[in-house]
């Protein structure tokens, strides 16, 4: 087994993801980027090796079974064991003819966005725990948006992306507390507004400022906070 630290970040092959890959690199972690195009997760792996970050790429598709589990069974015999799992693919969904208002909410961008959202968080943290639960000082981030926050409700209405989040924040307490007597810590954060291809790069906030605080909150030592959501200002109401 390493003794270096290994992180599995997914969707990390461009944007925030890539960025708290490359960030996790420069801190000394192994990282594993999990991205379901081939051609995408090569680039992805050979821009970080370029910048000196160990890197390897697993094949993984969060809205497939066997994807993930064949990823898990890849970091199993390469590395077996996980330090670090950040939860960073997401999808917003269509917004076309009021596929995300509400009234006119269609429910198979509804069904597509939870898929990857959720479902891929949930299949992708279980299959990945056996993994983590080898590591020291286990740590999971799940990335979530404030559009998420029932008491901020920011952005635009986006029936099915903001409560996606929503159930993430909630799937994230559920999880913290299942871990309540482990050394597995558990948080969602919320990177802000980004500029990325899920915002069509309309910020001026950058990927790798997005990526602090995963970055904070795969990293925080083992007296840090369990199931909460943050953001760089700090708590993140509910
Ligand atoms: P992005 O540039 O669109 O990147 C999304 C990543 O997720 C891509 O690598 C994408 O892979 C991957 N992905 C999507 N579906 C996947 C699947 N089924 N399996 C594996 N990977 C999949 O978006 P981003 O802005 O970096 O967003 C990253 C996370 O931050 C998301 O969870 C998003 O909700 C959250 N977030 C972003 C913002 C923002 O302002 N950008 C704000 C709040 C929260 P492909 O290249 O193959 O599509």
């Amino acid at each position: 087994m390493e003794d270096k630290k290994v992180a599995l970040v997914t969707g990390a092959n461009k944007g925030i993801g890539y960025a708290i890959a490359e960030g996790l690199g420069r801190s000394g972690y192994t990282v594993i980027v999990g991205a379901r195009d081939d051609s995408r997760r090569d680039s992805a792996v050979e821009k970080l090796r370029a910048a000196d970050i160990d890197a390897f790429g697993v094949a993984l598709d969060v809205t497939s079974d066997a994807s993930v589990i064949s990823a898990a069974s890849t970091i199993e015999e390469r590395i077996g064991r996980l330090d670090v799992l950040v939860n960073n693919a997401g999808i917003s969904g269509r917004t076309d003819a009021g596929a995300q208002e509400p009234t006119t909410l269609d429910l198979s961008v509804l069904q597509t966005v939870l898929e990857t959202n959720i479902f891929g968080v949930i299949r992708t943290t279980n299959a990945m725990l056996p993994l983590l639960r080898r590591a020291p000082s286990p740590r999971i981030v799940n990335m979530s948006s404030d559009m998420g926050s029932l008491t901020l409700q920011t952005g635009p209405m986006l029936a099915a992306y903001a409560p996606s989040k929503t159930m993430l924040n909630s799937i994230t307490a559920q999880y913290a507390r299942a871990f309540t007597d482990t050394k597995i810590i558990i948080n969602a954060v919320c990177p802000g507004y980004v500029a990325t291809d899920f915002t069509g790069f309309n910020s001026p906030r950058t990927a790798d400022q997005g990526a602090a605080i995963a970055l904070r909150f795969a990293t925080i030592p083992d007296d840090g906070p369990r199931g909460g959501f943050f953001n760089d200002d700090g708590v993140v109401p509910w």
